[in-house]
């Protein structure tokens, strides 16, 4: 096991950590706390403000007045840019820090949660970059008038994220508002507050001004709500789930906010006989082990080809069942725990309602025991196989689990591909490159992938269409522009 860095004791030790708004630490106006745990554990490691629709106000207020005052909105992009490389530097400078903190809250192994700290500082730099080369002012070529364009910041913008990439998203998610010249309220997901909270710390040792970045912490009924429905908001993104994103959006809708959705996922991994099974086999138990399973858009619908479906199934079982379980802290493991008990019952209940209507257990599950951590939310991988009408075959389980189907032909897999009602994101796996093109172009999804699943470049948009989401996606140019307001100036000639 990892030792705990003494600036990660030391902010634990600080619990209950406080709010950040308008660039002061404090406590929930109602005095309440909540606390997150270890997954590895189940034990408590710090406790935090219980933010409700008064902290809420509070933030709006600050982020409000900052966007009107500091200057942040109107400050020439260059400098901008500068906070924002110097926030992605200190980023750099307390990775470990921040992947400690994020391994333990999350429960992901601490590997893998440097990686997201890096994807953090690249999120920044490439907003911050992109800002200083985009054109904000376009001549309008129209007879008779003196036209522009111009694209100005809207002013304050809310995020309400996830629990299962928490600071990753907070940096494909506030670096273009940022970066754009608005100011931010954060609202974090009540199992995984820490790595936010931390972040506000980095924010102001960089010396950004006060209110341009404020995270208020608390249940999602109640300051998640508050967040989505307060007037002073004037874009809004949340990233969760589509029962949550459907509230989220209605609240948005009656104040006529734009809102970005970004939701879940079913994403299908159609399997050709010309592939190479071991290699890709190993891929896709990757994929779905990887965070445990809790990614959005990892490939939990299997579509192999008849002819190496039982190889590939093979091949796949056994690279399953050799994956190391283990606490998130521990060097060898390969996969942690999942982020709750309430988590680990979900999914567990699905395979149980699955294999209830009639799916076959093609790698039995459970629950997974890991010594010296007994009390931990621990999942074996498992997969089903069967009918595509089987409740897990159509619902997000969010766990390390997939669901097999074989196919012979290519319109016949590309139908079963399209059944689902979510749209985030699939692959297709083939030598043919004519073939696995037609089938990425036929998948109807934000994104599909070639011989790979799960990938991710700043410049290269990521979202959802039907249940995966709306409102445009993230990491790219167009996301930078989805935080700037169009405005066009004219005078007749
Ligand atoms: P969730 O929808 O339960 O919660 C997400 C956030 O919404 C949390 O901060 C929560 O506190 C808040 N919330 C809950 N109720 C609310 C309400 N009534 N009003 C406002 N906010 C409220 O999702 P989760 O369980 O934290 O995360 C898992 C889901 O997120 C999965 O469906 C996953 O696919 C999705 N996800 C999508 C993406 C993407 O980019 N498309 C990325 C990561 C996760």
């Amino acid at each position: 096991m990892s030792a705990l860095l003494p600036e990660v004791s030391a902010f634990l030790n600080s619990s209950p950590i406080k709010q950040f708004i308008g660039g002061e630490w404090v406590a929930a106006a109602s005095g309440g706390t909540l606390e997150t745990r270890d997954p590895g554990d189940g034990k408590v490691i710090a406790k935090f403000a219980a933010g409700d629709a008064r902290d809420v106000d509070a933030a709006v207020n600050a982020a409000q007045q900052a966007f009107r005052k500091s200057g942040w909105a109107t400050l020439p992009n260059n400098d901008r840019a500068v906070y924002l490389h110097r926030l992605a530097d200190l980023v750099d400078q307390r990775r470990e820090v921040l992947a400690q903190i994020e391994s333990l809250d999350v429960g992901k192994p601490v590997g893998q949660a440097r990686g997201d700290i890096q994807n953090v500082a690249a999120s920044l730099r490439y907003f911050a970059d992109l800002n200083v080369n985009m054109r904000r002012h376009e001549p309008i070529a129209v007879k008779g008038f003196d036209a522009r364009s111009i694209r100005v910041p809207y002013g304050v913008c809310g995020f309400i994220f996830p629990w299962n990439f928490p600071l990753l998203l907070v940096g494909w998610g506030i670096s273009p508002a940022l970066a754009a010249g608005n100011t931010v309220v954060i609202k974090p997901a009540e199992d995984t507050p820490l790595s936010t909270l931390y972040f506000a710390k980095l924010v102001e040792e960089v010396g950004i001004p006060r209110g341009i970045v404020n995270v208020i912490t608390g249940l999602g009924e109640t300051a998640g709500a508050a967040l989505s429905r307060h007037a002073g908001i004037k874009r809004m993104s949340f990233t969760g789930s589509p029962e949550v994103g459907r509230l989220v959006g209605e609240a948005c809708g009656k104040n006529l906010v734009p809102v970005k959705l970004e939701l879940g996922g079913k994403g299908a991994a159609v399997v050709f006989d010309d592939v190479d099974v071991a290699a890709t086999a190993q891929a896709l138990a990757g994929a779905i082990t990887f965070n445990s399973g809790q990614v959005c858009c990892t490939a939990t619908r299997w579509l192999v080809h008849e002819k190496i479906y039982d190889e590939l199934v093979d091949r796949a079982c056994k690279a399953l069942t050799s994956v190391a379980i283990g606490h998130e802290m521990d060097a060898a493991t390969q996969m942690g725990p999942v982020v709750s008990e309430k988590q680990r019952q979900r999914v567990l209940g699905y395979l149980d309602r699955g294999e209830k209507e009639g799916a076959k257990v093609v790698l039995r599950g459970g629950a997974a025991n890991v010594s010296g951590h007994q009390a931990g939310y621990y999942v074996k991988p498992a997969l089903l196989g069967g009918s595509p009408d089987n409740v897990c075959c159509r619902e997000e389980i969010f766990g390390p689990t997939a669901y097999l189907m074989k196919f012979k032909s290519e319109d016949e897999a590309v139908e079963l591909v399209n059944r689902s009602t979510y749209g985030l994101a699939n692959s297709v796996w083939s030598q043919n490159l004519d073939r696995a093109n037609r089938v990425a172009e036929a998948m109807v999804a934000g994104n599909s992938w070639i011989n790979a699943h799960n990938l991710f470049a700043h410049g290269i948009p990521y979202g959802g269409c039907n249940l995966s989401g709306l409102g445009g996606g993230v990491n790219s140019p167009e996301t930078f522009l989805d935080y700037l307001r169009p405005q066009s100036v004219v005078r007749p000639l």
